[in-house]
């Protein structure tokens, strides 16, 4: 969330990674032409290399809705983790694992 304030407008963009137990989060670049209003994962190699597992992909949306874009649904089915989108403006969040299981939760 951090990440996701210190980036607005841009949408941000990393990855939540397993090292031999250790569960960590990875800021990643956001590469696309149109930051503001997507993003490009870049910089991930590392993460992959260095850690067992990738358990989640994390992107933010600032200041638009916690609702996955239709390209967010179809990229999260061909990635295969759950993806977590967050907005930095109203401090909420959503999950969507690649099943379609669309969860919302409000963050006091
Ligand atoms: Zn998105």
């Amino acid at each position: 969330m951090n990440q996701a304030r210190a980036e607005i407008p841009y949408e941000c963009c990393g990855l939540i990674a397993s090292n031999q137990g250790n569960i960590q989060y990875f800021p990643c670049k956001n590469l696309s032409t149109e930051p503001k209003e997507s993003f490009a994962l870049g910089g991930y190699d590392r993460v992959e290399d260095e850690n067992d597992e990738i358990l989640a992909l994390v992107h933010s949306h600032p200041g638009h809705s916690i609702e996955f874009s239709p390209l967010d649904i179809s990229a999260c089915e061909e990635s295969g983790v759950p993806w977590i989108v967050v907005d930095p403006i109203s401090e909420s969040w959503g999950y969507l694992d690649p099943f379609l299981t669309l969860h919302k939760i409000e963050v006091t």
